[in-house]
C-alpha cells in the first residue's frame, strides 16, 4: 500500500499475483498469456489438485495417441517460465478454501475443466457393467482417483461392449477396447491397465449414435484411425447411410460430415472376419434402458429418424443389443467449486462473454474463467489457447484500468500451505515424478509408464528430496 492507503498499480517489485486453478491446457495457456506480455508485471501460481500438471493431456488424450500427448512438451515450456510456479497436490475449495485463496492473490482464473460425466437418465444406468467414459478414461490413463475395482470388475470377461455416443471420446473408448495387448504394449498406460485390457475377451464393440452419421460429432481423422486397427474390422450398416436429399444437402455443406460419410461408405462394404473383433458403428439408435439384474446384459434401443431440425425422433421400433459392458460417452459436465456457482444445466461458470466471472449478473472483481468451465466441454486442446488469451486480455485490461489492483503484502501461498501440513508439489517435485515415470517405463522398454497412485507419485517426490535431488 502507498501512504494514502490507495493500492499501487502492479510493478516489478509488487507484481499482480494471479492464481490459476487447474493446470490443464486452459490453465497453462492462461499462464502463458500472462507471462507473454510486459505491460503488467505478474506472478502466477498454477494450482492443481493432482501432483501432476497437464490435466486432460495426461488424463484425457488416449495413451495410444502419443503424438497428441506430445503437446505436453510445448505446454512444459510455459511451466518452466520463471514467473510461473506450479503448485500441485492442493485442492482448491476444500483443502484451500476459495476465500482464502482469493485473499492470497489479486486475481483468480478458474480453468479446472469439466470432470463429471453427463447422465443418460435411463433405467439400468447404475447397474454393474455400466461405466461412464470418464471412469474408463481415468482408469486407462492412470488417474490417481480412478476406481480400479469397479472398472476392472466391469471389464472382466467382456465379450460384447456397447459405447453410447458418437463423439471423439466414444471413438477413443471403442478403439482402446478393440486394441490388442500388443498394440497397447508401447503406451504409457499402467501395467495393470494393459494386462486387464489384453485379458478381456472382447469380440464386438458397438458404438451407438442416437442420430444419423451426418450428425456424428467425431472428427474424420479420429474416425479413419479405426480402419487401421491390428485385429478389428469396422462394420457399418449400409442402410444407416441412406440419407434423404435434405440431409445429404446439409451434410455436403459441412466438411467434417462429408468426409465422415465418405469414410463410413467405404466401410459399409466390410463383412465380419473370423478371429477379428467387430467394431460396429451403428446410428439412429436411442438407448431406452439398460437390461440386467446383477449386471448389464444388454441395451434396449429405439430406432430413430432425424427431423428437419436435426433432432432424433423415436419410431416406436425397439430392439435389444446384447452387451456385458456399456460405456456411456455422452459428454462431460463442469461442477461447482465450493464457493463458486456453476450452472447445473450447462456445467459452466457464468461470465461476461470474455471470461470475467459474473456473480448476481455482474462481473466479480478478480475472478475469471477459461477452458471447459467457461465454454463447456467442446473443442480440442488447441482451442484453449485462443480461449485463455481472450480471458487474460480481459484480466489485463482490468489491471490497466485499475479495476484490478495489487492489494498489498500477503503471506506466500506455499509457505501457508506447508505450515498447515499440506504437501504442495512444485516444479522440481514434478520433475522427480517425471523422471520416475520414465525410469519405470525404461525398465519395460517403454518411453514412460504412468504412476497411477497418489502415494506412488508423492513417494517419487520424497525419494528425490531425500537424495537431495
Ligand atoms: P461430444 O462430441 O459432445 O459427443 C457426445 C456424444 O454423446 C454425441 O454423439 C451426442 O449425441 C451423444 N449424446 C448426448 N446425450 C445423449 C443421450 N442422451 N443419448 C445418446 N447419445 C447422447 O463430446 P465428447 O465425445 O465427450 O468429447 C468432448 C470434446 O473433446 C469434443 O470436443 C471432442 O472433439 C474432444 N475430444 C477430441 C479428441 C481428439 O481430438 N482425438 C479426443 C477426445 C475428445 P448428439 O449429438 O445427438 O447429442
Amino acid at each position: 500500500m502507498v501512504d494514502d492507503g490507495t493500492p499501487p498499480p502492479p510493478a516489478a517489485d509488487h507484481p499482480l499475483r494471479v492464481a490459476v486453478v487447474g493446470a490443464g491446457p486452459a490453465g497453462i495457456y492462461a499462464a502463458d498469456a500472462l507471462t507473454r506480455q510486459s505491460e503488467v508485471p505478474v506472478a502466477v501460481d498454477l494450482v492443481d489438485r493432482l501432483p501432476t500438471p497437464f490435466g486432460l493431456v495426461r488424463h484425457g488424450i488416449a495413451p495410444d495417441h502419443p503424438k497428441m500427448r506430445a503437446i505436453r512438451d510445448t505446454l512444459h515450456r510455459s511451466l518452466d517460465h520463471p514467473l510461473v510456479r506450479f503448485v500441485g497436490n492442493v485442492e482448491v475449495g476444500t483443502e484451500l478454501p476459495l476465500e482464502e485463496l482469493r485473499a492470497h492473490v489479486d486475481a483468480v482464473v478458474y480453468t479446472y475443466g469439466a470432470a463429471l460425466d453427463r447422465h443418460l437418465g435411463i433405467e439400468g444406468e447404475e447397474l454393474p457393467g455400466s461405466l461412464a467414459a470418464t471412469d474408463l478414461v481415468a482408469w486407462y490413463t492412470g488417474h490417481p482417483d480412478a476406481d480400479r475395482a469397479t472398472v476392472e470388475a466391469a471389464l472382466t470377461g467382456v465379450r460384447r461392449a456397447v459405447v453410447i455416443g458418437v463423439g471423439n471420446v466414444a471413438l477413443d473408448v471403442g478403439r482402446i477396447l478393440a486394441r490388442t495387448g500388443a498394440e497397447l504394449e508401447p503406451t504409457d498406460m499402467p501395467q495393470h491397465v494393459i494386462d486387464a485390457l489384453a485379458a478381456a475377451p472382447v469380440e464386438e464393440v458397438t458404438v451407438l449414435g442416437r442420430r444419423g452419421p451426418a450428425q456424428a460429432t467425431f472428427t474424420t481423422q479420429e474416425l479413419r484411425e479405426l480402419g487401421g486397427l491390428a485385429a478389428a474390422t469396422v462394420l457399418v450398416d449400409p442402410a444407416d447411410l441412406e440419407l434423404d436429399a435434405e440431409t445429404e444437402a446439409r451434410a455436403a455443406a459441412d466438411r467434417n460430415a462429408t468426409r465422415n460419410l465418405a469414410v463410413l461408405r467405404e466401410w459399409s462394404a466390410h463383412a465380419p472376419e473370423p478371429g477379428r473383433t467387430r467394431l460396429r458403428l451403428r446410428f439412429f439408435s436411442r438407448p431406452v434402458r439398460l437390461l440386467g439384474t446383477d449386471r448389464v446384459t444388454g441395451v434396449e434401443v429405439e430406432r430413430t429418424a432425424v427431423d428437419g431440425d436435426g433432432r432424433a425422433i423415436g419410431t416406436g421400433e425397439f430392439e435389444v443389443l446384447p452387451a456385458d459392458l456399456v460405456v456411456r460417452s455422452v459428454g462431460y459436465l463442469g461442477t461447482p467449486l465450493p464457493g463458486l456457482p456453476v450452472d447445473g444445466r450447462t456445467g459452466t461458470v457464468a461470465h461476461d462473454g470474455v471470461g470475467r466471472v459474473l456473480r448476481d449478473g455482474r462481473p466479480s472483481p478478480g475472478e475469471y474463467a477459461a477452458g471447459w468451465i467457461k465454454r463447456g466441454p467442446t473443442g480440442v486442446v488447441g482451442h484453449n489457447k485462443h480461449d485463455a488469451r481472450e480471458t487474460i486480455a480481459a484480466l489485463l485490461a482490468d489491471a490497466a484500468d485499475g479495476t484490478l489492483r495489487v492489494r498489498g503484502p500477503v503471506d506466500d501461498l506455499v509457505r501457508t500451505l506447508r505450515a498447515r501440513g499440506a504437501e504442495p508439489v512444485l516444479l522440481d517435485d514434478w520433475r522427480a515424478i517425471d523422471a520416475a515415470e520414465q525410469a519405470l517405463g525404461a525398465s519395460r522398454g517403454r518411453a514412460r509408464t504412468t504412476l497411477h497412485e497418489r502415494e506412488g507419485l508423492l513417494a517419487a517426490v520424497r525419494a528425490a528430496a531425500a537424495r537431495g535431488r
